[in-house]
């Protein structure tokens, strides 16, 4: 069985940036890459808040440039899928998708999180065009226009308060006749002239053109009264909340309620010495590339510090 210094779990921002370091610590640093190789941001197109490019970039370009700044490093890249970690004894055994075992010293969990959807045929079909679930990405784009916010927590207070600073009007749907988020969030969102909140109310379809791709409109539907009326919208935002991708660690990592692996404050050390965690996974706040690079970085480091510790 081969055996590496780092395995990084995951190749969005988080992995590629700790895989970087790692190798440049001269460590030997294997990327295992997932279903998804380059992470979220190869499903978007525009980016326009990454540091080091004043021009806009693309999603799948900027994750191409950090694998081959990885792989310039020295990182290992392949393709497979964690399933399972053996964490009983040094060193961590890890077994991939096709039972492929692959043997470390450390491990890093960068395996990020995806948006919950609500699976309508018109969301998937405007994805990326006018539909998003994430305003601190996607809400540049609504300058002055009108957007929608689907959700009742405290992510959809959240997003339609940050909205509500850009946009010329923000209108907030829940299906219920009351919001789940915090009372100090609901109450900053009532008092707040450019949000309009519609009770017991859903998204029945979203509404666009063709050509080129983009939303002019939904359909809601309260299901109070049964009325189905068409709105004109720009932007559409689904904030119904994040699934980390922490699962085939949950029985020996501590993930908080929602499934967030918990890190040491200050830190990406989990609760098991020589696993840390970056990026998505580990951060309900941010949820930013540039934040999962950070935290790869400080993953990578960390990694780099307990290794060093174990040779001494
Ligand atoms: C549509 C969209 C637009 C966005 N726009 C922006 C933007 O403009 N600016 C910005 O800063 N952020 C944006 N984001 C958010 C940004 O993409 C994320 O914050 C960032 O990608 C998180 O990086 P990550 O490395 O933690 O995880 P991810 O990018 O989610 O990568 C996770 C990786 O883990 C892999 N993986 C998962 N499970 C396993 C497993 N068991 N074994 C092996 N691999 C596994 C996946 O295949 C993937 O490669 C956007 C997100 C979306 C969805």
């Amino acid at each position: 069985m081969n055996h590496w210094n780092v395995i990084v779990i995951g190749s969005g921002p988080a992995g590629y940036t700790a895989a970087i370091y790692a190798a440049r610590a001269c460590l030997k640093t294997l990327i295992i890459s997932g279903s998804t190789k380059g992470g979220q941001l190869t499903t978007t197109t525009d980016i326009e808040n990454y540091p080091g490019f004043a021009d806009v970039i693309q999603g799948p370009w900027l994750m191409e440039q950090m694998e081959k700044q990885a792989t310039h490093a020295g990182a290992e890249i392949i393709s497979d899928y964690v399933t399972d970690i053996d964490y009983k004894s040094a060193p961590f055994i890890l077994t991939g998708a096709g039972s492929i075992k692959y043997s470390t010293d450390t491990v890093i969990l960068a395996t990020g999180a995806e948006a919950k959807w609500l699976g309508l045929d018109s969301e998937t079909k405007f994805r990326g065009h006018g539909v998003s679930s994430c305003a601190t990405c996607d809400g540049f784009f609504y300058r002055n226009r009108d957007v929608l916010v689907v959700g009742g927590g405290n992510t959809a207070v959240e997003e339609s308060l940050y909205l509500s600073k850009i946009a010329k009007s923000v209108t907030l749907i829940h299906r219920r006749d009351s919001l789940r988020a915090e009372k100090t969030l609901q109450n900053k969102l009532f008092s707040n002239p450019k949000i309009k909140v519609l009770w017991n109310t859903v998204l029945d379809e979203v509404v666009g053109d063709e050509n080129p791709l983009s939303v002019n409109g939904a359909i809601l539907h309260n299901i109070a009264d049964g009325s189905k009326v068409k709105y004109n919208f720009d932007g559409i935002f689904i904030a119904i909340g994040h699934s980390p991708n922490s699962s085939f660690v949950k029985e020996f990592i501590r993930v908080d309620s929602d499934g967030y692996i918990i890190t040491e404050a200050g830190t990406t050390r989990t609760n098991v010495p020589g696993i840390f965690a970056a990026g998505d996974v580990q951060d309900k706040i941010y949820r930013q590339a540039v934040t999962a690079a950070g935290t790869g970085c400080m993953a990578a480091l960390e990694a780099e510090k307990f290794i060093s510790a174990a040779d001494n």
